[in-house]
């Protein structure tokens, strides 16, 4: 990159570009799920016999035999067809980031020389990828790479230009799981059967829980002529350099402000093409940082809601592509400014359409509000560092503990009436519990009042807060599959669920009523648990001494707080829940500290080059332009005159050379902590050199390369400055 390619950029930027208004006449309603095998289209392409055996699969998860299958395929490939399908692929989530397909053609051989459209139900169910080249953390050795993906009929096929996709989970063929969505789904049965037994309590009548999942995507747009001039950008999707902005967001003035008409365009389109997609979206606005906005669609069943999100993200980035912009979803592109998340809403509910995590009419429903309160926060009270290390990573990590996101100290927020309610039952004694001071009442007929709970009173600082009807996990990154933090939390839930399930029954055994023996082990747990409730300011550096003495995991270097996957109570939990086992657990937390060494490796590597052929080369011009003209100026006036007359170049001029002689050193540093950290063969132990020797030379340097920013004749620099990525549309 030149400075002269600098300003090229910056004034195409700035160019006024026509608008790309998609213009529609048809409403959602009726261009929703265009693309997508849902029941509606089931039940005109498949004989009905067909698709009565399908929604039975669906909503019961009974197999599906080959001779159905081969029949869906069927009334799937002529759907497929006709909206110009000649392909399909099995989508599936690896353990890297983000979605893999491989495509088939529709075609085969009629054998009399000719080809005839052909999509049979062995190749809607199962595919053979070859595995080796996605991580697998060591469970599969190359030679015996067999992996095989096959079709999650819980999530509906769906056209993307000529291709039927076919979401899909990803098994190794000795049954290991390679993706995030077979534990998830594992992890979603494990709660669904906890929480069922739980519910009968309350209600006998309920056959079924539902997870439920609404996540708000945060991301940051940049015009694409800027972003392809900052190669730290193009290839780590954050700016590794690059002064504050005079104005960022101090001013809040960004903020649910007016939508720039460019971004506006953008937005209206990625809805029409996510709603055709069958995501549900609702919502959409500014965010706190200058180019940051967000997008949320109604909450759906967690796994439909995962694969709805590692969607998006993919549309997202296509979209903004056509109207001249990168969408950045790195959860830190520029320091400064605050970063992007993805809040995870999550609730469950039953079949019979109760929202558990949110207060009834009832005393019935009370009990069971206060129930599923408790053992929500009990697990993530016993889980709260496996919490933590599922959503933390090395883009994540740049996110938590600073000022503008949650603290890398898993806590909950519950709001004053949720609070004084569940201090009210832990004082009350076994045969009165009083609410509000007010009401007293005998335990077999439990009246807690209808809670008006104030999902108002929302306190940001808060990683799990409970905003009324539902939690909402907010540590979790923008660029994250959100199915990792579901694995956790589901599985945690259920953990709960069952536990406090064996508890109470024991109580009834012994004669002990209903009613009573549930009161009596949720206040058994409102005091167990106590020390995960934390109303308070999360970002206050009094809340980390109290964590720590509280005895939560309070551990902020991202590498160590991935050993909460193999810890023995995680290890426990997922092996009793039947989610995850300890094979697979150690896999997965080996692809994490791998992948955690090789984000900081590349970042070191570009930041390095960037450094030396970039920056430090530029700075030395502008360095002998000043002592040109200082040679000049000596030249021509007294040397008193010229003493005077050069000060400030001279002070200039020493500042570069400091500057440039503190970078190139420390860039050679930079290098021998990567050779050094390169040696070490255990994973962890490099992922640790990463974090502990790497990862803060770049921070270091960076200072320095910011400050000759300030300095450098602007004409000179060679790389897009903040204001110009922040403030351009
Ligand atoms: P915020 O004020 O936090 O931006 P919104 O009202 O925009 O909240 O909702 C955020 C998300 O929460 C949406 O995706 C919404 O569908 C989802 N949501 C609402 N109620 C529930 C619930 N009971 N369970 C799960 N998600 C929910
Ligand atoms: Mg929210």
């Amino acid at each position: 990159m030149s400075s002269a390619l600098r300003f090229e950029v910056i004034s195409k930027a700035f160019e006024k570009k026509p608008l790309v208004i998609p213009n529609r006449e048809d409403r959602p309603s009726e261009f929703f799920a265009k693309y997508v095998f849902n029941r509606q289209k089931m039940f005109k392409y498949l004989p009905a016999k067909v698709y009565k055996k399908m929604c039975d699969v669906i909503d019961n998860g009974t197999t599906l035999d080959l001779a159905t299958a081969d029949a869906v395929a069927e009334g799937m490939k002529r759907w497929a067809m006709e909206l110009g399908a000649t392909h399909c692929t099995h989508w599936f989530q690896p353990l890297t980031e983000g979605t893999a397909e491989k495509h088939d053609g529709f075609v085969e051989h009629d054998w009399k020389g000719g080809m005839v459209e052909e999509f049979s139900g062995k190749q809607l169910v199962q595919q053979e990828p070859d595995a080796s080249s996605f991580p697998s953390g060591g469970i599969r050795s190359t030679f015996e790479a067999r992996g095989y993906s096959a079709w999650d009929p819980a999530s509906p096929v769906f056209v993307i230009g000529d291709t039927l996709h076919i979401p899909t989970v990803f098994i190794s063929y000795t049954g290991e799981a390679l993706d995030y969505k077979a534990p998830l789904k594992k992890a979603l049965k494990a709660v669904d059967k906890a929480a069922t037994a739980v519910t009968q309590y309350f209600y006998p009548e309920v056959t079924k829980v539902i997870s439920n999942l609404g996540w708000e995507q945060e991301y940051f747009l940049v015009d694409e002529g800027l972003y392809a001039a900052r190669p730290d950008l193009l290839m780590t999707g954050r700016t590794l350099m690059g002064h504050d902005s005079a104005k960022n967001q101090q001013m809040e003035d960004h903020y649910f402000g007016s939508i720039p008409a460019r971004v506006a365009a953008f937005m209206k389109d990625l809805e029409i093409q996510a709603l055709e997609l069958g995501i549900p979206c609702k919502t959409r606005h500014n965010e706190v940082a200058p180019n940051q906005f967000e997008l949320a669609p109604i909450f759906e069943e967690t796994n439909l809601a995962v694969d709805h999100n590692m969607l998006i993200m993919g549309v997202m980035q296509e979209v903004a592509r056509k109207h001249g912009f990168r969408c950045l979803l790195h959860e830190k592109p520029f320091a400064g400014v605050n970063g992007s998340g993805k809040h995870n809403n999550w609730s469950l509910s039953t079949n019979t359409g109760v929202l558990l995590h949110g207060p009834g009419k009832t005393a019935t429903d009370n009990l069971r509000f206060v129930t599923f309160i408790v053992e929500t926060l009990m697990g993530v009270y016993r889980h709260n560092g496996l919490l933590k290390a599922s959503i933390i990573s090395a883009t994540n990590a740049h996110r938590l503990g600073a000022n503008e996101a949650p603290p890398a100290i898993i806590s909950s927020f519950l709001g004053k009436q949720l609070s004084d309610l569940l201090d009210e039952l832990e004082k009350s004694s076994d045969d009165e519990v009083k609410l509000d001071g007010k009401r007293a009442m005998s335990l077999d007929i439990p009246q807690i009042p209808e809670l008006m709970l104030d999902n108002t009173d929302r306190n940001r600082t808060s990683p799990f807060a409970f905003t009324g009807n539902r939690f909402e996990f907010r540590a979790v990154g923008s660029q994250a599959n959100c199915a990792a933090a579901m694995i956790v939390l589901n599985t945690a839930v259920a953990e709960a669920l069952a536990d406090f399930k064996v508890r109470v029954d024991a109580l009834i055994a012994k004669g002990v009523e209903k009613n009573a023996a549930i009161l009596k082990v949720v206040r058994e747990d409102i005091k167990t648990c106590k020390s995960i409730h934390f109303d308070g300011n999360g970002y206050s550096d009094e809340w980390k001494k109290e964590a720590a003495a509280r005895g939560l995991d309070v551990e902020s270097s991202a590498p160590l707080m991935l050993d909460n996957y193999v810890k023995p109570e995680s290890i426990e939990m997922f092996k009793k829940m039947n989610v995850l086992s300890e094979a697979e657990l150690r896999a997965r937390l080996e692809i994490k500290q791998e992948t955690y060494t090789k984000k900081i490796q590349i970042e070191a590597r570009i930041f390095g080059d960037l450094c030396l052929n970039h920056i430090v080369p530029v700075a030395k011009r502008y360095q002998k332009q000043l002592i040109d003209n200082i040679k000049v100026v000596q030249g021509v006036f007294s040397d008193k005159e010229a003493a005077e007359l050069t000060a400030d170049d001279m002070d200039i001029v020493r500042q570069i050379n400091s500057h440039c002689t503190f970078i190139i050193k420390n860039v050679e540093a930079l290098v021998d902590a990567r050779r050094v950290a390169n040696k070490i063969e255990d994973e962890r132990s490099k992922a640790i050199a990463y974090h502990d020797t790497v990862a803060p030379l770049l921070e270091t340097i960076r200072y320095h390369v910011d400050k000759l920013e300030l300095i450098v004749d602007d004409e000179l620099w060679p790389l897009p400055k903040y204001r110009e990525l922040l403030f351009i549309r």
